[in-house]
């Protein structure tokens, strides 16, 4: 079933916004605010003229702009949704036309990293709220966007201490009106939650499906056709987009490093328990099996079979 966005709010939560980098995420951004009335006009731009011409045609927008500075020059609220890694150049074009008492966000999926970026660079004028929705699939560009994205899912902010609070309440009531829950939490802790629930299990993805297609030839092909035995849902998280993932884990590499220490352990002990403790296998996936569905019931996951994939339905959340 698909979920639907609430009726139109009787007025608008931020006047105008601009959207910078149209792709899933700043495409759904933009949707959804103005199927909910969340801005009155909505500014997009993009560092690619293809991307932004893609984004005018769909009418995901009030206007395109190609320069950055003057996308920014009259938003209310800013909205990075670029790579992580691209924040600080971005920041840079920007900083100078942005509007006394303007709030900038974010929507990175690592957060310590942007903050130590954007933070120095951005003029003290401003109000800084980060944030993170979490909530995405596999697909990137500007066509992948749908306004459902964040219903029902956690959108989690870090603004650093001393943020204005009206500007956080104004971010967290943006957020609530695109559907989303909000959290609030310090940049270093949801890089260190988002490292396992996140981050990990992408690089394990990227690494099974990197070693199938290490595998000779004929090996290779049996597991494709066979994939359905559980890798098919591994390909797909590796599928993700590889600029954005390459950055997040150059940018999170303390807290990932310390989860993949800690997943080095736990599957060295299950190699362990292979050879000569199958109780100890049984325990653990009974354990494992539990907490699957503690996530169907706190409404992050359907119980239906196949992951509750129809194709109907808008994509899973992804990162
Ligand atoms: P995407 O579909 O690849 O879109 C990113 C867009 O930003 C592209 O159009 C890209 O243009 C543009 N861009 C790159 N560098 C830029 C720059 N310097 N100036 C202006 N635009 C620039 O990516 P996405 O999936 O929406 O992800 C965007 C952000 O959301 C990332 O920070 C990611 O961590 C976060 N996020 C993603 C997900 C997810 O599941 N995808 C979930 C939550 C949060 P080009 O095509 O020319 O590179």
């Amino acid at each position: 079933m698909i979920e639907r966005l609430g009726p139109a709010l009787a007025a608008p939560i931020f006047e105008t916004v601009a959207v910078i980098g149209v792709g899933l995420i700043g495409s759904s951004i933009a949707l959804a605010a103005r199927r909910r009335g969340a801005a009155k006009k909505i500014v997009l731009s993009d560092r690619s003229a293809d991307v932004l011409a893609r984004a005018g045609a769909l009418r995901l927008g009030d206007e395109t702009v190609s320069d950055l500075s003057a996308a920014v020059r009259d938003a209310d609220l800013v909205m990075l949704c670029a790579p992580v890694g691209a924040n600080a150049e971005i920041g840079r074009a920007i900083a100078g036309s942005l509007k006394s008492g303007a709030v900038v966000s974010d929507v990175g999926s690592v957060k310590g990293a942007v903050v130590a970026a954007l933070a120095p660079i951005l003029p003290k004028s401003v109000h800084f709220v980060p944030a993170h929705p979490v909530a995405g699939t596999e697909q990137s560009g500007p066509e992948a966007g749908f306004p459902e994205l964040f219903i029902n899912r956690w959108c989690i902010l870090t603004p650093p201490a001393g943020t204005d609070e009206g500007a956080v309440q104004r971010v967290k009531a943006f957020w609530e009106a695109l559907g989303s829950h909000v959290e609030i939490m310090s940049a270093e802790h949801h890089d260190l939650v988002l490292a396992i629930t996140s981050h990990l299990p992408h690089l394990i993805a990227y690494n099974i499906v990197g070693t199938a297609a290490e595998l000779e030839e004929t090996l290779r092909s049996e597991v494709m056709k066979f994939s359905a035995g559980g890798f098919r849902d591994f390909t797909r998280i590796a599928a993700s987009d590889p600029t954005m993932w390459r950055d997040v884990f150059l940018n999170n590499k303390d807290a990932v490093l310390e989860m993949l220490g800690r997943f080095t352990e736990d599957l060295t002990a299950l190699q362990r328990m292979i050879r000569r403790d199958g109780e100890g296998l049984f325990a653990l996936f009974s354990r494992t099996r539990a907490i699957r569905r503690g996530i169907v019931e706190l409404g992050q996951e359907t119980a239906a079979p196949d992951f509750g994939r129809r194709s109907a339905e808008p994509p899973e959340p992804a990162a």
